[in-house]
């Protein structure tokens, strides 16, 4: 999908801008489903995960007429349904026809969000995460659309490292404080060179088999990512060494959180 400087809006000679915007839009909405695809079995292994203490403390409960031994069986069934729902409620704002809304949201609830949702799938695959946030940065974005960009870059990140590896997953600001920045780095395969230069292509991919979840790849997701992330007037950068890992940054325009707005309106 290269584009030229005198591309035709109209006529027969191509797609219109509105048909391009379209189509633009529909590989974003296929992009994130082919997304959850490949997390599918993973998620239903953690919800069942969530739901086995619910089942079994109910069952003890029912059980126990011991008022104490009861209230702290309710305690694990509201920590299992809470951690079910957060599931749940994870793909399902991920699955959902999204409206562009945007409003100001915290980077680090959203960056945790993607780690509960890849983190049996990167366990299975032998990846250990390691999480760090510098403060509660915000920004004012669609969360779901961002929450794409981060599911993609980890799933990325865990198809580089086949044997297993080392993920590391940053939040944090630049130090003017007026830029967000996400890092995920991990210490997989690396891009040559010459494919480091093509990796945000439409179409570029060096997946060409069927991997471990019996999925080769399309090509799209970096370019979906770089879409969005500029979309949200921000940058999305890779820098990688063969054989020692890549980093990919995302920097979005930082914004107060609702509450620091509600302090100073104080
Ligand atoms: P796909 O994953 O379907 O191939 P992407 O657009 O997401 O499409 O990625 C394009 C290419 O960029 C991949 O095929 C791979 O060669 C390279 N790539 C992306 N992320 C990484 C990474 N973390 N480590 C190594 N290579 C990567």
């Amino acid at each position: 999908m290269a584009s030229t400087p005198n591309e035709p809006t109209t006529g027969n000679a191509g797609p219109g801008r509105e048909e391009l915007d379209a189509l633009r839009r529909q590989v974003v909405d296929l992009q994130r489903v082919s997304s959850l695809g490949v997390l599918a079995g993973s998620v239903c292994h953690e919800l069942n995960n969530a739901l086995t203490p619910i089942l079994n403390y109910a069952k003890l409960g029912l059980r126990n007429p011991d008022p104490e031994f009861r209230r702290r069986a309710f305690e694990k069934i509201l920590d299992g349904a809470q951690r079910a729902a957060a599931i749940t409620g994870g793909v399902l704002g991920l699955a959902r026809p999204q409206s562009d809304v945007r409003a100001p949201a915290d980077l680090v609830r959203l960056a945790e969000e993607v780690i509960m949702l890849t983190g049996k799938d990167l366990q299975k695959g032998r990846v250990k995460v390691e999480f760090r946030a510098e403060g509660r940065p915000h920004a004012r974005v669609n969360p779901a659309q961002i929450q794409q960009v981060l599911l993609n870059l980890v799933i990325n990140a865990r198809q580089a490292m086949p044997e297993g590896g080392l993920l590391k997953l940053s939040v944090g600001v630049d130090p003017a404080g007026r830029l967000a920045e996400i890092r995920i780095a991990d210490s997989g395969k690396g891009i040559a060179a010459a494919d480091l230069r093509r990796i945000f292509e439409p179409f570029f991919t060096t997946k060409i088999g069927p991997d471990s979840s019996g999925q080769g790849g399309t090509g799209l997701g970096l370019s979906v990512c770089r879409d969005i992330v500029e979309s949200h007037k921000g940058r999305l950068r890779a820098e990688s060494r063969p054989g020692q890992g890549t980093t990919f940054t995302l920097r979005l325009p930082a914004c107060a959180s609702p509450l620091e707005k509600e302090k100073g309106a104080a």
